[in-house]
């Protein structure tokens, strides 16, 4: 196979070839060759030459006049960004692991040294940039082979190859996700085999992968590779509590393992958040602490959407995902899921409404979003009659915003202004009044209103005994 053609299309590689000619043989290798095969568009290219990475990318960089240059001296490497491209030199090498490492101990190699180290058949091939063959694929593997069979394998003894760098290990499961690929049964094996040695990654490591398997388009596919290889017992235990059936007097509740992968499937069908797909997992993860059996009713999870939304801050810090806006987000979701539903149960009144409404703010169409992913009944009629449902309490979310705003809630009444009108001093006096105003709006006593929420401020003051306090 020879990928001149594609080559030709872009100058950086002829000019990679010229400066490479006199003395290093230079090959594209990796990610950018498996997605040109695949006719993935990628705009990060590795680069392997026979001698120093950082020399040439210095001349590579003069060349095409691209200014940032960054070298990691440590590693032998150095990268260019230009034009939206980021191309990464390395010298070839050979690589060899001690046990309780995944930094490998590196030394000079051949091109052929430098392939045996690649993580899978489909990572491991390169394209020649040297004259006598330019464009040719090496591919000692049979990594076309692989990328037309649909499958992840490496290249060495798997048990090896996971052992030295455990990381691989999620990699696999990624790529399988992200591709829609089998991993072949002895890679597979190799895994099941090594799980335990996920225990030396680092954690961001793992989240980053994990994350990737997450955004993938269908990602229950990678969470059941993980789930059966053994690893996500170790990296997220709280997910594979979910799995199970358990039956009493002949009643069964759902597998709520299976169930979160539907919900998180349907969310991933509609959107590409990253967060709201983490909602999606997390959204019943405290159902088995909250499992109880009542002989009258079956099974109930009562509170789970608080304990779990509880939960959200430890996971995220045990994954070592962040502990900002987006864990509070993933958070809020799980806190309110079950929320529009109930609303749809209840005669929908405008109160329940507007205190929906103000406490999901504007993740409100976010949170409608996972309440519709988590309809997974088989019943079809079920299904469009919640659907419906739902479509009322978003009509009815329409109209009552329209009308008292209180999705965005700003009090209406500021602190500073209690204080100033009762001459009141910092106290929480102040925080109450603001409360009660803000009730009576929820509850409709009061339009969303400064006119009106002056006149209730007084009234609620007098009723608290500070009136007396206002100043002359
Ligand atoms: P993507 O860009 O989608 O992450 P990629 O294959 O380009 O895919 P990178 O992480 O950029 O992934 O790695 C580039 C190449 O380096 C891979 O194609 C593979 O050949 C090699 N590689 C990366 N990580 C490892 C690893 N842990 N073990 C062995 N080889 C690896």
């Amino acid at each position: 196979m020879n990928f001149k053609p594609d080559l030709d299309k872009y100058p950086v590689f002829n000019i990679v070839s010229e400066l490479s000619e006199s003395h290093q043989q230079t090959f594209v290798v990796g990610g950018y060759v498996r997605d040109l095969i695949l006719k993935r568009p990628s705009k990060d290219v590795d680069f392997v030459t026979v001698g120093s990475g950082i020399e040439l990318a210095t001349k590579v960089a003069d060349k095409i006049k691209a200014s940032n240059v960054q070298v990691f001296k440590n590693f032998g490497t150095a990268m260019i960004k230009s034009k939206g491209f980021e191309y990464e030199f390395v010298g070839a090498r050979k690589e060899s692991y001690n046990r309780d490492s995944r930094k490998p101990i590196v030394e000079d190699g051949t091109l052929e040294d430098d392939q045996n180290r690649r993580d899978f058949t489909i990572n491991a091939m390169a394209i020649s940039l040297n004259a006598d063959n330019f464009g040719d694929l090496i591919d000692p593997f049979d990594g076309v082979k692989d990328l037309k069979r649909k499958v992840i394998r490496t290249p060495l003894d798997p048990d090896i190859t996971f052992s030295d760098d455990p990381l691989r290990m999620m990699r696999a499961v990624r790529f399988a996700s992200q591709l829609n690929f089998d991993i072949e049964p002895v890679t597979f094996e190799g895994i099941i085999k090594n799980a335990e040695r996920i225990k030396i990654v680092s954690k961001e490591r793992i989240s980053d992968e994990l994350n990737k398997i997450i955004l993938s388009k269908k990602p229950s596919y990678g969470f059941k590779l993980l789930f059966h290889c053994g690893l996500l017992k170790l990296i997220f235990p709280e997910m594979v509590d979910l799995h199970g059936v358990e039956t009493i007097d002949g009643k069964s509740h759902k597998d709520n393992f299976f169930h979160t992968l539907q919900v998180l499937d349907n969310v991933a069908e509609n959107s590409n958040d990253l967060w709201l797909r983490w909602a999606a997992i997390l959204h019943d993860i405290a159902k088995p602490p909250t499992k109880r059996f009542d002989p009258k009713i079956g099974w109930t999870f009562h509170g789970h959407e608080d304990k779990g939304a509880r939960m959200v801050p430890n996971i995220f810090r045990e994954l070592k995902l962040p502990l900002n806006e987006k864990m509070h987000y993933v958070k809020k979701l799980v806190r309110l899921h079950l929320r529009p539903i109930a609303l749809v149960r209840d005669n929908i009144t405008d109160t329940a409404i507007r205190r929906l409404l103000f406490e999901a703010g504007d993740d409100v169409e976010d949170l409608m979003a996972l309440c519709r992913a988590d309809i997974t009944s088989k019943n079809d009629d079920k299904v469009k009659r919640y659907l419906s449902n739902f479509k009322k309490v978003e009509k009815k979310m329409r109209e009552v915003e329209e009308k008292d705003q209180v999705r965005n809630f700003q009090p209406p009444v500021s602190g500073e202004e209690i204080m100033a009108t009762f001459n009141l001093s910092p106290s929480r006096i102040i925080g109450e009044i603001k409360e009660e105003i803000k009730e009576a709006i929820l509850e409709g006593k009061i339009p969303n209103d400064r006119t009106q929420a002056l006149d209730y401020m007084h009234k609620v003051a007098q009723q608290k005994g500070v009136s007396q306090n206002i100043k002359k």
